[in-house]
């Protein structure tokens, strides 16, 4: 188990000082081809800069909405879209899973260039989704990462089940056993357990990267953990 979790984390350290360390990335970032193709806004542009509590707040808010049924429908019109055909200033990235059940949007009661999504099968930080996330935080100056796992997800399930799955799903199962072995013996629902501490190893998996957890530091950045549940609508944040 414990072999598992070190082995991301040392892919993850590697990356993420690697190619995006703290001197680099500044070189990075100023390289001309970057600046021509950047998408975001410049922070002097932004309309709404959020701190990452502000962040956090406007998001559960949104989900109080969907779960009372008094949905907004933010940023959704034809306004919306010109704006942000100019450039994404996401105010929260979201690495949830893949389940048709947890679209962000929705149960976040949210629009158009607000959310950064990463959406996975169990929702796992493999190398490619802690660069995504990596890739919101130092370009696009979003001020929170949440991981969002859910109710009832099969990824996790099937990890518990274990065997030989068909296909490349072994490699879900392999990310996430870590967290059926950590959360095996716990009192309560099996499957409840092992989603809790799923959504807890992929946001120690997020915070191994340098660049993560240097903007957290600095105050720039907030990461939580949260569990939406399919039979209310409801997200309630894990501590
Ligand atoms: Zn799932």
């Amino acid at each position: 188990m414990k072999s598992n979790i070190n082995l991301s984390r040392r892919k993850a350290i590697v990356y993420g000082a690697g190619l995006l360390g703290t001197g680099s990335l500044v070189a990075w970032l100023e390289k001309p081809t970057l600046a021509d193709n950047s998408t975001a806004i410049n922070n002097e542009d932004r309309k709404l800069p959020l701190t990452p509590d502000q962040a956090l707040k406007k998001l559960m808010a949104g989900n109080d909405r969907f779960v009372e049924n008094k949905r907004n429908y933010p940023d959704q019109d034809s306004k919306r879209l010109k704006e942000i055909a100019q450039g994404q200033n996401p105010f929260v990235a979201i690495l949830g899973c893949a389940d048709s059940r947890v679209p962000s949007e929705i149960i976040f009661d949210q629009g158009l260039g607000d959310i950064f999504n990463v959406r996975v099968a169990g929702n796992i930080s493999t190398i490619e989704d802690v660069a995504s996330e990596e890739y919101a935080v130092a370009v696009l100056n979003t001020p929170l990462l949440m991981v969002l796992g859910h109710q009832k997800c099969g990824a996790v399930d099937a990890a518990i089940k274990g065997g030989n799955p068909p296909g490349m799903i072994g490699s879900l199962v392999f990310a996430i056993s870590p967290a059926v072995k950590a959360s095996e013996g716990l009192p309560g629902d099996r499957l409840t357990n092992a989603i809790v501490a799923n959504i807890k190893l992929q946001v120690s998996r997020l915070k191994a990267s340098s660049l993560i957890s240097n903007a957290i530091k600095e105050g720039k950045l907030k990461i939580v953990g949260a569990y939406y549940h399919l039979d209310s609508g409801k997200v309630s944040l894990i501590d």
